[in-house]
């Protein structure tokens, strides 16, 4: 970025912090290392000053804001970390980036369901979801570090579930009483917007049950705002006597800059296996070179892709789309180019299935 660009950068971002009088906060300097112009230090910084309107988004990359997104954004907010926004292209609309995070009049098309993937039918407690023989997904927070507009989630009844520590500590009682449970994955949302303590109380609890034996975050964060992945954090981790599992969300190569490379570090140094799940999205990561040059950025910064999942038919995301066979082609060449542990596998869900299923 050249200086007169970071320069009226800053001042927009001064409007638009202005306009929503966000509070900002103290640093501290607790895993933050905030480099340049008008990145926030800590993770909580990075929150508090994301980007929440369409405008503000098209004005900070720079793009004709499209009218209908209005409507859109009525019914799934934007909210974009500037950490993410910095790496959109200045004045390009088909950015990957931005199009999986810009409301468009595109979701206001009919069609597709409010429950696509059947999970009002897997409640096994209250918030948890069990689909999987041996294994239960906690719903843990409803609160995300990036609004995603393709996501599965986002008619999701999260009033419903139960909320914070106590929440948790609940699911774990349930996980508790049933020894065929060996692994707890925790989703949500996003299980690390919630404060370490709560976490660390939970991963404490999760190492007194004797039948778990593995501990999974499904998680955009560290990918998104890089310093969550702070001392405290790594700290809960590290005391957890039972293995650890991530599974990150990257879509698309971009997204994966030095900041996020050193995040990943850090969590496998501390003993975390990282795995990724991506979406097939038209327009963002359906061709193969763009799937081939994902895969050989994670496995860069030590990430294994793990699925590449089929959309599922959500109403306002189905623009997103791609034909499941564009897919299957994608893999079948990726075979031929990457190490078999560099090719993910290719999966719907299908409601009532025991697995998620292979295309
Ligand atoms: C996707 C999913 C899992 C995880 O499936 P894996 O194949 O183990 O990654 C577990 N529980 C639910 C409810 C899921 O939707
Ligand atoms: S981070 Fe995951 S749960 Fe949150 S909006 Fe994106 S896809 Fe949905």
């Amino acid at each position: 970025m050249s200086a007169a660009d970071s320069n009226s950068r800053f001042k927009i971002m001064a409007q638009i912090l202005a306009r929503n009088a966000l509070p900002v906060e103290a640093t501290s300097v607790q895993g933050g290392s905030s480099q340049s112009g008008d990145v926030p230090a800590t993770w909580q910084t990075a929150m508090k000053r994301a980007l929440r309107t369409a405008g503000d988004l098209c004005q900070y990359v720079g793009v004709e804001p499209d009218r209908l997104g209005i409507e859109a954004e009525k019914q799934f907010p934007v909210f974009v970390p500037l950490q993410f926004a910095e790496k959109i292209e200045k004045g390009n609309p088909r950015d990957p980036l931005l199009i999986q995070v810009l409301a468009t009049g595109l979701e206001l098309a009919p069609g597709g369901a409010t429950d696509a993937v059947g999970d009002r039918e897997a409640q096994f407690a209250p918030g948890v979801l069990q689909k999987y023989s041996g294994r239960c997904l906690v719903i843990s927070t409803g609160a995300c570090a990036i609004h995603c507009r393709y996501c599965f989630r986002r008619h999701f009844p999260y009033d419903e579930a139960p909320k914070g520590g106590q929440g948790l500590m609940q699911a774990l009682d349930a996980v508790a009483a049933d020894p065929s449970i060996e692994e707890v994955i925790l989703s949500g949302g996003d299980p690390l917007t919630l404060a370490d303590g709560v976490l660390a109380r939970f991963t404490n609890a999760a190492n007194d049950i004797e039948h778990l034996r593995r501990i999974r975050f499904h998680t955009r964060v560290p990918g998104v705002i890089p310093s969550r992945v702070c001392d405290s954090l790594l700290d809960w981790i590290a005391s957890s006597r039972i293995p650890m599992f991530f599974v990150t969300h990257f879509n698309h190569a971009n997204e994966i800059c030095t900041e996020v490379a050193t995040a990943m570090q850090r969590l496998q140094q501390t003993g975390v296996t990282l795995l990724n799940q991506a979406v097939l999205l038209q327009g963002v990561n359906d061709s193969f070179q763009t799937q081939l040059e994902l895969c050989k950025r994670l496995l860069d910064v030590r990430v294994i892709p793990y699925y590449l999942h089929q959309l599922d038919r959500v109403q306002g995301t189905l623009h997103f789309e791609a034909p499941e066979a564009s897919g299957q082609e994608i893999i079948r060449r990726l075979r031929s180019h990457l190490p078999g542990y560099g090719v993910p596998t290719f999966v719907q869900e299908i409601p009532g299935q025991p697995s998620k299923t292979p295309l």
